[in-house]
């Protein structure tokens, strides 16, 4: 048994192994309807290499193990998170992605996926109205896209070495700032926090007064984060007048549209993200709601010199490249990368611009018949316009809310519905993410009937 597939002839052994991998996939799925969100229970296989390798035979049951103690996204019932089921075609593309096993990090190592990266970043650029010179870069996660677009406005601002360089955002933006300014060696304070209104949205005259504040104090800015999207309720900050406060004030404006920015792509709801095309960066998510398999999430900026201005170090251990273009690992912070942009292409592909159309429209669908069905006598509702709700009791204490979310959660589990429970301005909500397409309204109604019978 050769573990590494033939270069010479159709290897029966990869073939076979594929075949039946692909098989258990299919059952996987097509129990997941009669399972639950999450498991009950799980077993877990050996983890570690025994002396000799096992057989096929013994892997695919060992993998069948770890399935069967997964989440199943695909389940109707799994609205917790922004983790929707793959595409089908995401999937094909993940696994062909592995098999070729090419590396972005460098042209020679993956001559037309590099392409198909930076054409697809150009698309995403050109839908979201980022102007001529725009260009991005896939990076494996929402989080590293937005460490990068703080990391080339520093740069950009020349503030790099300023230790109490300060950055805006809203006070419910994503926490992966804060995981940011611990890699970018800024104080807590570095990121200036912008209170939010009754809609969850960054109120633009704080922010005149915080840069004031500031800019008294000695300080400079380097950048105004602004959300669409924001994780709890999916409120839209008001993205075109930051936008002005940004040109006026000449500092670098990020949208962490990791959520939100996806409705960029259709002129149907692109409205909801008006403005978005001001932006000197944005960050977007394919994963979260348009069913790319993890991980997908692009940066994309307004002038595509700063991503190699900030990054490149020159590659001397590989060939120069075509054009004037960079190589992928001169772009970003990573520097070895799987072709993600594969499984986002082929997933685009199959969905077409209907599709994408179609996927948007459904899931802020979802959202507002769910909300409109949710006792309003009982629940105090918080929704922005995306796909994205969330519920409190109105006339509990924080502490009853705090229960009520424990024992409501774990009722809809029982009833196989899976919601999150987040803590929002000091209170627990229960969230419901409405982007899985498996959902129907039957099963929304449901839904709303239990949420709606857990006060009396
Ligand atoms: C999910 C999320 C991120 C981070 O993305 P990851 O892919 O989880 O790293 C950033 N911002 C917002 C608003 C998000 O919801």
């Amino acid at each position: 048994m050769d573990p590494f597939a033939s270069p010479h002839n159709l290897d029966k052994e990869l073939y076979s192994l594929l075949v039946q991998a692909s098989s258990n996939l299919c059952d996987w799925f097509s129990e997941s309807g009669s399972q639950g969100p999450i498991p009950d229970s799980f077993d877990l296989p050996e983890f570690f290499p025994a002396k000799q390798g096992v057989s096929n035979k013994v892997l695919l049951s060992e993998l069948q193990v770890l399935m069967n103690g997964s989440y199943r996204p695909a389940h109707p019932g799994s609205l917790a998170h922004l983790d929707p089921p793959p595409l089908s075609a995401s999937i094909v593309g993940e696994l062909i992605c592995a098999g070729l096993n090419n590396n972005l990090l460098a042209e020679e190592l993956s001559p037309s996926l590099s392409y198909l990266e930076r054409d697809l970043c150009k698309w995403f650029c050109q839908k979201l109205c980022l102007g001529d010179i725009s260009g991005g870069v896939a990076a494996s996660g929402g989080s590293l896209s937005n460490l990068m677009a703080l990391v080339i406005a520093r740069n950009i601002a020349g503030l790099e070495s300023d230790p109490s360089a300060v950055f805006f955002a809203s006070d419910d933006c994503h926490v992966s700032f804060s995981k940011n300014l611990r890699i970018m060696g800024l104080k807590q304070e570095s990121l200036q926090r912008v209170p939010t209104d009754e809609n969850g949205k960054l109120i633009i005259s704080n922010l005149y007064l915080s840069l004031n504040k500031i800019k008294s104090e000695g300080k400079k800015c380097f950048a105004v984060v602004a959300t669409a999207g924001t994780t709890v309720r999916g409120a839209i900050d008001p993205l075109s007048e930051i936008a002005e406060f940004c040109q006026k004030e000449k500092v670098w404006l990020h949208v962490d549209g990791a959520i939100g920015g996806i409705y960029g792509l259709s002129t149907k709801t692109s409205g909801i993200v008006q403005g978005l095309g001001s932006a000197d960066s944005i960050t977007v998510n394919p994963q979260k709601l348009l069913g790319i398999a993890k991980t997908s999430s692009l940066l994309l900026v307004a002038n595509k010199n700063h991503l190699s201005s900030t990054f490149s170090t020159g590659l001397p251990y590989a060939e120069p490249i075509t054009g004037n273009d960079f190589h992928g690992g001169e772009l970003g912070i990573q520097g070895t990368r799987s072709a993600e942009a594969l499984k986002l292409w082929v997933g685009l592909r199959q969905l077409g611009e209907e599709g994408i159309e179609k996927i948007l429209l459904d899931s802020i669908r979802r959202r507002c018949y769910l909300e409109s069905i949710i006792d309003s006598s009982k629940f105090k509702i918080i929704s922005g316009p995306l796909h994205l709700l969330a519920i409190t009791p109105i006339n509990y204490t924080s502490s009853q809310a705090a229960d009520w979310s424990i024992k409501t959660r774990s009722s809809l589990l029982d009833n196989n519905f899976m919601l999150s429970r987040p803590m929002y301005g000091n209170r627990y909500y229960l969230k419901a993410v409405m982007g899985n397409p498996n959902t129907k309204f039957d099963d929304i109604k449901i839904l709303a009937n239990l949420i709606n019978q857990s006060i009396i």
